[in-house]
Formats: structure tokens, sequence, C-alpha cells
């Protein structure tokens, strides 16, 4: 079915969310935490692979030959963006795949089959989406475990996100029973203005309502934190640097820093009820923007599935 690794589709139907800012910075993030990590560019508009930095004369093979070319592997489609960071690239003839996939027999798990034999290489396999719904999605989804939900949260933000969830319930049915919605990932926030703090209530509330049933976003979560709007992460795409190689301590750096660290934390320990980041793994720079996390006391712990408990963790720091 889906991968035998942590498969993370980003998707949002809407364009202009965060998507390809997110992919490429939580990603660098998480390879600066040690992780391998594998993105894939699946908007034909190529914004992950310029975001990167991805020269030219690098690109042999792109997404698009893997999905058209029955001959050409993912060995020769990957390429080394940074330490512990690899990523397939984009090109704009990757709108034309969308018509060619039309024809093909079990169109939409190609790209799973082309990644698979690379697959036991990474830790984190992490898919920008384009915004559609269409044969390209499909073939993300298809290989995911997981699906992160970029947004603003901006007037009618939830009606499209509640939408988005059914389309995604829908492809859970159809062809990836292990797709879940894990996370919500809220994209240049404003928190102090009254309509972002509307809007994310309203999103926890209607989280809240899916625990227990069996809609694929049950589990569900905002993650935190939140990124902030920050201009310099709008300005790093264009010297094709992550936001780690172009400013690592401003605001945005450090708020996908954060992400990274409890993402990690989560997988690594998701029974563990308090997540107490004061230890050596926040960098001391003296800036107060780091942001220390801990889930919400009254947060149950998931159970679902779970055999063993482990020992809770004593807080210190
Ligand atoms: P998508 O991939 O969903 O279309 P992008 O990630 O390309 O969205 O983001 C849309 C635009 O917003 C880009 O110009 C990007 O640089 C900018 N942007 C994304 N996140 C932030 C942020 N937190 N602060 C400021 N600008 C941002
Ligand atoms: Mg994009």
């Amino acid at each position: 079915m889906a991968l035998p690794v942590r498969t993370i589709s980003l998707l949002n139907q809407k364009g202009g969310v965060g998507k390809t800012t997110t992919t490429a910075n939580l990603g660098a993030a998480l390879a600066a935490a040690g992780q391998r990590v594998l993105l894939i560019d699946l908007d034909p508009q190529a914004h992950l692979t310029l975001h990167l930095g991805v020269e030219p004369d690098q690109i042999t093979r792109t997404v698009y030959d893997l999905l058209i070319e029955p001959d050409v592997t993912a060995e020769e489609a990957v390429i080394g963006a940074r330490e512990n960071l690899d990523v397939i690239v984009a090109e704009v003839d990757l709108a034309a795949a969308e018509s060619e996939l039309a024809g093909l027999d079990r169109r939409e798990q190609i790209l799973r089959e082309q990644i698979r034999p690379i697959a036991g290489r990474y830790d984190v396999i992490m898919v920008d989406c384009p915004p559609s719904l269409g044969l390209l999605t499909l073939n993300a989804l298809a290989m995911s475990r997981e699906v992160f939900v970029p947004m603003q949260a901006h007037f009618l933000a939830l009606q499209g996100v509640s939408k988005l969830l059914e389309t995604v319930g829908l492809v859970c049915r159809s062809v990836n029973p292990e797709l879940r919605v894990t996370g919500i990932v809220l994209c240049m926030h404003e928190g102090q203005t009254t309509l972002a703090k509307e809007v994310v209530d309203d999103l926890e509330t209607f989280l809240e309502q899916a625990r227990g049933t069996d809609v694929p976003w049950r589990d569900c979560r905002v993650l935190k934190p939140a990124i902030r709007r920050n201009i310099k992460l709008a300005e790093a795409p264009s010297f094709g640097q992550t936001i780690l190689d172009y400013e690592p301590w401003c605001p945005g750096a450090m708020d996908y820093r954060n992400l990274a660290d409890n993402l990690l934390k989560s997988w690594t320990a998701p029974e563990t009820e308090a997540i107490d980041t004061s230890g050596d793994e926040v960098e001391e720079n003296g800036s107060p923007e780091i942001i220390t996390l801990r889930r919400e006391a009254s947060e149950p712990a998931e159970t679902d599935d779970m055999t063993t408990r482990g020992t809770s963790h004593q807080s210190h720091g």
C-alpha cells in the first residue's frame, strides 16, 4: 500500500498558501536535525526545484520522466541538494504529464512504484503537490501515509479545508486506505489578529469533532508552532536558498526548526504526553523568539492500537 517510510503529501488545492515554502524549509530543518529526507517536486511550476537552487546542469531526469517513462529509475532522478536532503525535481512539462498519465494503466500508482526501490534510504519523504486535485496529486496521495495541509487562517479558510478533507476521504476509500491527514500547518500566520484567532478556534473545534470517528483526519492536529509571516521566507527562494541557508536565525527559520523538532518528538515518542524542549536540543542564541512548546496538558495520549505504554518522561530544566 503506502510506502514503508514516513511519506507526507503537502496538500491544499489553493495556491499561495505555503505548500512549497513548507516543503522546502521543513524538509531542510528535518535534514539538519539528522533525518534523511527526500523531497519530490510534483508541481509543474517547479517552485520547489527553484527554491532549493538546483542548477539546470545537475538535472538529468525529472519527476516527469519518472511518471511517463517506465525505464527511468528513481535512482537516476535523485539529486543531492544538501546534506541529508535529496530532491526529485519538476519541470514545466510536468503539466503535460497529467494528460499523458490519463491513458496509462494503474495511473495513480506509478509514482509509488517508481519510488519504492529507493524509499528505504530515507526517514521522511515529502511531496510538494500542485494546487489541484488531478492525477499528479492522486499519485502523491497514493504513495503517502500522511497529509499535511498548509493553510492561512483567513476568512472562509475552514470551508476550503473541510472540502479538502472530504476529498482526501474519497481517496482514502478508493486508492489508499492507509492515508491520514495528520497536520495543519498555519502559514503566514498573524496570530495577534482577531480573525486569525477565530479561524484557529473554529478549526480546532472542527478537528475535535472528528476524534474517535473513522474519518482519515480523526487524529489531525494544528501543528505547533504556526509559521509567522516573515519576509525572509519570501526572499530566500529567489536566492535558491532554504531559510536555514539564507537567514538561519530569523523568525521564519526558528519557526520551521521548532516545527521540525516538535514533529520529531511526536514521531519518536507518540505516547509521551508532555513535550519538554528545555534541554540542549534548542540551540542557545539568546533570542526571545525560541518558542518552547508543550502539548496541552489536557490532551490525551493517543492510545489507539498501542499495546505497550512507554514510561512517561519527567520534565526537567
Ligand atoms: P504554495 O506552494 O501553496 O503556492 P508558497 O509556499 O509558494 O505557496 O507561498 C506563496 C508565497 O508566499 C510565496 O511567495 C512565499 O515566498 C510566500 N510565503 C510563504 N510563507 C510565508 C511566510 N511565512 N511569510 C512570508 N511569506 C511567505
Ligand atoms: Mg507551490
